[in-house]
C-alpha cells in the first residue's frame, strides 16, 4: 500500500446477518467516516432482504452504497445467449464481480485504497481461502481482504441471535424458510434440486416464473440447455417439477426440500 494512501474499509454488505454483523464490528473499530457498506444489487433479491439491509444499515449508522449494473440475471442470460448454471454463472461475474472491480478501480483513481471485509465464519475457512486467492489474482493490483469473524472475534459469536435480540432487527425471512442460499430471492442458477424443491414449496409462483424463464430461453435460442444437470444432461425445472416434485406426497416434498444440496457450488454472491 502506498504511503499517504487514504484507506477505506469496504464491507461486502450482502444482505446476510454475518455481513451486517461484520459491518458493525468494522464501524466500532474504525469509526464511520472511512467505512463503506458496499452492495452490488442484482435487483432480484427478496424484498425482505432489502428490508433487513436497510434496518441494519440504519442501526449501524451508515447509508448503503448500492451499485447496480441495471440488468437482472435474466437480462444477462438473454443478452449473452448463455443460460447461467451451476458451473458457470456469468450473472455473478457481470453483476457482482465486475461491479466490484470497477468500484475498486474508481476508489484508487481517487487515491483511496480499499481493505475488503467479509462476513465469513470459522466454519467456512475454505471460502475465505478462495476469496483471498481471488483478490490476490485480480486484473488489478491485489486487494487486502479481512475476515473478522475468523481472525478477530470470539469463535462462538452468535451473530443472528445478537442481531435479533440486541439490535432488535428481524432476520431476513429466507433464514426461516429453509433456504441454504438466500441470494437472488431463491432463484439462484447455482442452486441444486433440494433448493429448487424448497422454492416450489415456499413460493410456487416464483418457481413458476423461473421455470418460465428457462423455457423461454430454450425456445428463443433453440438450445437444449438447463440450469441443472442430471446424469450429465440438461435437466430443466419443468422436467424436475413434472417428474419429481409433483410425484411426491406433501410430506415427502417437505422432507426433500429441507435437505442440503451437497454438490451445490459455493456462490460468490453469498458474500458480495
Ligand atoms: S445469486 Fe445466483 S442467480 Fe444471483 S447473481 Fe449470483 S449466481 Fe447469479
Amino acid at each position: 500500500m502506498k504511503e499517504n494512501t487514504n484507506v477505506k474499509h469496504l464491507v461486502m454488505y450482502s444482505g446476510g446477518a454475518s455481513s451486517a454483523f461484520v459491518a458493525k464490528w468494522v464501524v466500532d473499530k474504525f469509526g464511520r467516516d472511512d467505512v463503506i457498506l458496499f452492495f452490488t444489487d442484482t435487483q432480484w433479491e427478496d424484498e425482505d432482504n432489502y428490508r433487513f439491509m436497510e434496518e441494519a444499515a440504519s442501526y449501524i449508522g451508515l447509508e448503503i452504497t448500492r451499485v447496480v449494473d441495471g440488468r437482472t440475471p435474466e437480462d444477462v442470460f438473454f443478452e449473452n445467449r448463455f443460460l447461467g448454471n451451476a458451473r458457470h454463472a456469468q450473472c455473478s461475474e457481470e453483476l457482482k464481480v465486475k461491479q466490484t472491480l470497477m468500484f475498486i478501480e474508481n476508489m484508487r483513481l481517487k487515491g483511496e485504497e480499499p481493505i475488503i471485509y467479509f462476513g465469513i465464519g470459522p466454519n467456512e475457512t475454505h471460502r475465505a481461502d478462495s476469496l483471498r486467492f481471488h483478490y490476490t489474482h485480480l486484473p488489478l493490483d491485489p486487494v487486502e481482504v479481512r475476515f473478522p469473524m475468523i481472525d478477530s472475534m470470539s469463535t462462538d459469536i452468535k451473530a443472528r441471535f445478537i442481531i435479533e435480540n440486541e439490535w432488535g432487527i428481524k432476520l431476513p425471512r429466507m433464514y426461516h424458510l429453509g433456504f441454504h442460499h438466500a441470494n437472488c430471492g431463491g432463484r439462484c442458477v447455482r442452486a441444486g434440486m433440494h433448493h429448487f424443491a424448497n422454492l416450489y414449496l415456499v413460493w410456487p409462483d416464483r418457481y413458476a416464473e423461473f421455470e418460465d424463464m428457462e423455457e423461454r430461453f430454450r425456445n428463443k435460442f433453440e438450445l437444449d440447455v438447463a440450469m441443472m444437470k442430471r446424469e450429465g444432461t440438461p435437466y430443466t425445472l419443468k422436467q424436475f417439477r413434472l417428474e419429481v416434485i409433483e410425484k411426491m406426497s406433501p410430506e415427502e416434498l417437505h422432507t426433500y426440500a429441507k435437505e442440503k444440496d451437497v454438490e451445490a457450488i459455493p456462490c460468490f454472491c453469498s458474500f458480495s
